[in-house]
């Protein structure tokens, strides 16, 4: 599923809110498998303590 911001910029999450620092899936993934925490992502709930909660 793709989310997008008023302007149309594609958003693949629904939790981002700055459109300047969207990154693709792809992106956010390899980050994250290397347990690097995208600027994106820095207020998301589904990460807790720093980690990657298994929901991911
Ligand atoms: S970590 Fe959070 S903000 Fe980042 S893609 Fe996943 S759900 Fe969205």
């Amino acid at each position: 599923m793709q989310f997008y911001f008023v302007d149309g910029t594609v958003s693949p999450c629904c939790c981002m809110v700055d459109k300047s620092l969207v990154k693709t899936k792809k992106e956010i993934k390899e980050m994250l498998d290397e347990k690097i925490v995208p600027d994106c992502c820095g207020q998301c709930s589904e990460l807790v303590k720093g980690e990657i909660n298994e929901k991911i």
